[in-house]
């Protein structure tokens, strides 16, 4: 079935100096604003119980423009100011919902630069996009093309900790699903093979990661020798910073990829639960990153399939898919983490992550 899904695309782009400032600006509004909303949500809340609407929020946006101390606020445009009370107002939803902690402030040093603008606030015209207060389209580094007639809704800019300007385009786009597959699949994710599918294949960290994590190892070590406040810590942060965005940035692109085929591929891919990985406390590097590499292969794998037609199967959490022979059935009592490969007393010779993801396979296709 042919379905319309919202899709947004990334892309890097070079600011002027004037938009810089605009944007620069931005940015401390969106903040400011977000900010002394929720304060005032805070307090009408302790005090009184009470819960302010986002139309309530707005209002009190308009009064403050209009007082002497937040005249500024009128200078930028005014719908990110207005998307930050959105983003507020749904962030005490998810509150109130139980689905989320109560809304924190955002930090001047740590909460993530962005400005959404919707479509009155921006300007789309045979590829170029001009945002409001802006007399210039931004230079945009199209690395990849928008959908053809794609119609922007949602244009959201930012600017990451290396110092690095994005702009997020949400457009409508119409996904054909691929025709069925015969292919079923399991995943196991482990660290040094980053998945092992059922099939044998063992896939690996891309070659590089090594290489990067071992930079970002000696940057933040660099970082932590530093003296706090100095000029030179704020350099060797922003290395960590680019070092870091690099690896993340590289890592996308590999799971896209990934995620891609083995949505092409299959059917039914069944995976296993992620509470599983989180119960693993670990501070190293490398398993830090790649909890977050399964984290985010899971989420593309999840709506990738939506898109595509197909299934994926989460396996219960407490499956010992490690410790169970796929070949005869017998549960095993213990598979300590340095087993890579076993031999059951059925005969069979097993490599310890495809055997895993054969019984995630096998469960997978019990559960539907
Ligand atoms: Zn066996």
């Amino acid at each position: 079935m042919t379905q319309i899904v919202k899709r947004s695309y990334k892309y890097r782009f070079h600011p002027n100096s004037r938009q810089v400032e605009e944007l620069a600006r931005t940015f401390g509004c969106v903040r400011l604003v977000y900010n002394m909303a929720l304060e005032e949500r805070t307090r009408a809340y302790t005090l009184n119980g009470r819960r302010i609407s986002y139309a309530e929020s707005s209002a009190a946006l308009t009064a403050w423009k209009r007082s002497g101390d937040y005249e500024f606020l009128s200078e930028v445009s005014s719908v990110p100011l207005q998307q930050a009370l959105r983003h507020l107002q749904a962030a005490f939803a998810n509150f109130f919902a139980k689905r989320a902690k109560y809304p924190t402030f955002k930090s001047r040093k740590k909460s993530r630069l962005s400005a959404e603008y919707t479509r009155s606030a921006f300007r789309w015209r045979h590829g170029h996009l001009t945002l409001a207060k802006m007399d210039a389209p931004l230079n945009i580094v199209w690395s990849r093309p928008l959908p053809k007639g794609a119609e922007p809704s949602t244009v959201t800019v930012s600017m990451d900790a290396a110092g690095r300007w994005f702009v997020s385009i949400l457009v409508e786009e119409t996904i054909e699903p691929f025709a069925p597959a015969e292919q079923t699949v399991g995943v196991d994710a482990g660290i040094t093979t980053l998945v092992t599918l059922s099939t044998g294949d063992k896939i690996a960290n891309p070659k590089y990661e090594r290489t990067d994590r071992r930079r970002l190892a000696k940057a933040q070590r660099a970082l932590a020798r530093k003296t706090k406040g100095s000029s030179n810590r704020a350099k060797a942060r922003l290395r960590v910073a680019r070092v870091y965005a690099r690896i993340t940035d590289r890592r996308r692109d590999f799971l896209q990829k990934l995620s891609t085929r083995l949505v092409r591929e299959n059917q039914v891919i069944a995976v296993e639960d992620l509470a599983v990985r989180n119960m693993v406390k670990n501070g190293k590097l490398a398993r830090a990153i790649s909890d977050a590499a399964w984290r985010e292969l899971r989420a593309m794998l999840e709506y990738k399939a939506r898109w595509y037609g197909r299934e994926v199967i989460t396996v219960d959490r407490w499956f010992p898919s490690s410790k169970l022979c796929s070949a005869c059935g017998t549960l095993h009592d213990k598979m300590p983490l340095d087993v890579r490969t076993w031999q059951c007393a059925c005969g069979a010779i097993h490599d310890r992550d495809v055997n895993a993801a054969r019984n995630i396979l096998a469960a997978g296709l019990v559960d539907k």
